[in-house]
């Protein structure tokens, strides 16, 4: 089986509980600590076992192997990767059965990953994750006061929300930009500072 890491939490010693987005579900397993384990992080992906067994309800990882991207030894990328992959978790921790499209959103990502700014790849993935579950914003009106929004003022509120700067108190983002890509799921049209706010908001949480 494979799948993503995206919560790795420290129990006794140096044992860990981890929580794998893998295919269609989302697996929390047990790891025993072991001088010949191989390390592995948040957001790495991995081929594993489960065993289960009678006197504990979660199962035991077993027969690790990490699937490494040759991105992996950029520091930058692999930092916005992990904060990327860990929104996850919160975001689908009451589900056990995901489906599909979260796993396979974060393997079209791991694949663009080192190609470009990776923040515009999860910016972008983002907005495929808001119209998979039907989230995309109200164009016209602002999250906060509700009135309606000209090309002149507006901004990204958590959850990628449309919201009057003034009502928001953040920072503006081109109109067409954000159009673009709401319609098209494509940053081009927004510029490396407008990237890098988007970011910020998009760590806020899904
Ligand atoms: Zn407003």
């Amino acid at each position: 089986m494979q799948g993503y890491i995206i919560r790795l939490q420290r129990v006794k010693d140096e044992d860990l509980i981890l929580s794998i987005l893998t295919k269609n579900r989302l697996e929390t397993l047990y790891r025993f600590y072991g001088a010949r384990h191989g390390t592995i992080n948040l957001g790495y992906k991995i081929d594993f076992e489960i065993e289960h067994s009678l006197k504990s309800s979660i199962g035991r990882l077993y027969d690790v192997v990490h699937l490494g991207f040759p991105w992996l030894l950029e520091q930058d990328r692999l930092r916005i990767w992990q904060q990327f992959t860990a929104l996850f978790y919160p975001h689908l921790k009451e589900s056990e059965e995901t489906g599909s499209f979260y796993f396979m959103l974060l393997e079209q990502c791991a694949e663009q990953w080192a190609r470009q700014n990776p923040k515009r790849i999860a910016i972008e993935a983002y907005v495929q994750l808001l119209r998979h579950e039907g989230r995309l914003p109200d164009l016209e009106h602002c999250f906060f006061c509700e009135h309606h929004i000209d090309d002149a003022d507006i901004t990204l509120i958590r959850g990628f929300q449309y919201a009057h700067t003034s009502c928001a108190h953040r920072q503006g983002v081109c109109a067409t930009a954000v159009k673009e890509l709401m319609q098209h799921n494509g940053s081009l049209f927004l510029n490396d500072d407008e990237v890098d706010q988007l970011w910020l908001t998009l760590t806020e949480g899904f």
